[in-house]
């Protein structure tokens, strides 16, 4: 039998359309005139008046169960991409994670047999490189065959994953050859070491610190040192995680000469500020993750970045660590508070409330979320957009639902929200996984690896 999505707002990156949607398996079948599918087929049928249809999102930035500090992030595969499916989005890009001495294709079936078996909706990887040489470089295009053509460098952390800017120029010619993309972690680490050091030595060790430590200067210098470096490489560039304005201002200029950069921006970074990380009573350190959250004036120009484009992705870089055994490692030495937060759940609605408050429009809303995670990391039209023969990976989504963000009611395995008490207009009803509905109405009715592994294609925005 097929599914009909009868009576709601079709909502895609080109904008609103009035339109009924006929789901044939796992597969978006039609469009169709509103009202027109009511004569003849059999359908089961869900009522989506008053509500947004629209695709599904695509986090392209999580960290399930991923080591970090001797310690690993608190939603495993099943956990995260639950969470994920109940916020309306329907499928992540993890990374995979090489550590040092080993291959990459070891780190990929390491990540493979992590999430095979246990995803609740689809999922794709890319690939952290962070031991460069000879042979990893050779990999590189194994990697690309085997589906997995984005690699992230560090500017930052030194020792662990740091890469020299020689070792980065390397990487980065050896991706041009194929048009992968390297994804950048921003920050020079180097400098911001040094800091910590003197603030530990100061004994000024609250997790404050771990933005002052991290000045947005620094994230705008290493943007910009990585452009250059893309630049001469001639490697499409994607820069993660940018909070800070300078970082913005460098990115914005590259694309405007023509380079292949682009850049994504995370919730955290449009909604909370280093007010946040200054709570009291070692509170701060819930919000400790890497970039730092920044002074609020950066706000709004994230948000104008994302209006203009410069900004063309929101991720969440979702890391959650607990507070209670995880975050307390820092307690008395803001470095050793392990970096990252919880966010995969609520992207959509965080990003919705910027269409309630007149940032972005309700096309862009889409555009960001979900179309053009889709065509940066090669998977549109099958994910991405509400169109015929494309994954039927649709969200129902009522605009005018109220909620109150909180520990007590999400469902990422996490001991706090980033959000706690914060209202929302806006509320994920229906998640559609390929067709199957995994979350009714705040119900999950998944089940654990129905998410398959989504080979990605390579970036579809090259100039
Ligand atoms: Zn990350």
């Amino acid at each position: 039998m097929s599914l009909l999505i009868k009576g709601g707002t079709v909502v895609t990156a080109e904008g609103t359309l009035d339109a009924d949607v006929v789901v044939e398996g796992e597969k978006i079948a039609a469009l169709l005139a509103r009202g027109a599918a009511t004569i003849g087929s059999a359908y089961d049928t869900i009522d989506a008046t008053d509500m947004y249809v629209i695709p599904g999102g695509i986090d392209a930035h999580t960290h399930m169960e991923m080591p970090f500090g001797g310690t690993f992030s608190a939603d495993t595969f099943e956990t995260g991409t639950r969470a994920a499916a109940h916020g309306g989005t329907t499928a992540i890009i993890d990374f995979a994670v090489q550590a040092k001495g080993t291959s990459l294709l070891a780190a990929l079936d390491k990540w493979h047999s992590k999430a095979d078996g246990n995803c609740a909706i689809d999922y794709g990887f890319h690939m952290i490189v962070s031991d460069v040489n000879d042979s990893t470089l050779k990999e590189m295009d194994a990697c690309i065959s085997a589906g997995v053509n984005s690699f992230k460098m560090f500017m930052a952390y030194p020792g662990v994953f740091y890469a020299t800017d020689g070792e980065i120029l390397l990487a980065m010619q050896q991706a041009s050859r194929s048009g992968a993309t390297v994804m950048m972690h921003a920050e020079n680490g180097i400098a911001i070491d040094q800091l910590v050091a003197q603030a530990i030595a100061a004994g000024r060790t609250d997790p404050v610190n771990h933005g002052l430590t991290r000045p947005p200067e620094l994230e705008g210098e290493a943007t910009s040192r990585a452009i250059t470096l893309a630049k001469v490489a001639d490697c499409p560039l994607y820069i993660v995680h940018l909070s800070a304005s300078q970082a913005l201002a460098a990115v914005a200029q590259a694309r405007d000469a023509g380079q292949n950069v682009f850049a994504e921006t995370c919730p955290q970074y449009l909604y909370l500020s280093i007010d946040d990380l200054a709570r009291p009573d070692f509170e701060g350190a819930k919000f400790v993750a890497s970039p730092p959250l920044r002074p609020k004036e950066h706000q709004d120009s994230l948000w104008r970045g994302l209006r203009t484009n410069d900004l063309s992705v929101v991720s969440t870089d979702h890391c959650p660590f607990c507070f209670k055994d995880q975050k307390e490692l820092g307690r008395g030495d803001f470095s050793k508070i392990p970096n990252g937060m919880p966010g995969v759940e609520h992207r959509m609605d965080l990003l919705h409330a910027g269409v309630v408050a007149g940032q972005l429009t309700l096309a862009r809303w889409v555009e960001v979320a979900s179309t053009t995670p889709a065509r940066m990391f090669g998977l549109y039209p099958r994910k991405g957009v509400i169109a015929a023969g494309s994954d039927a990976d649709i969200v129902i989504y009522d605009p005018h639902a109220r909620q109150t963000l909180s520990a007590a009611t999400h469902h990422m395995n996490v001991d706090y929200s980033a959000y706690e008490g914060m209202e929302i207009t806006g509320r994920v009803v229906t998640t559609l996984a390929r067709g199957r509905v995994v979350i009714d109405d705040g119900t999950y009715q998944g089940s654990p690896g129905y998410g398959t592994f989504l080979p990605r294609g390579l970036n579809q925005y090259l100039l």
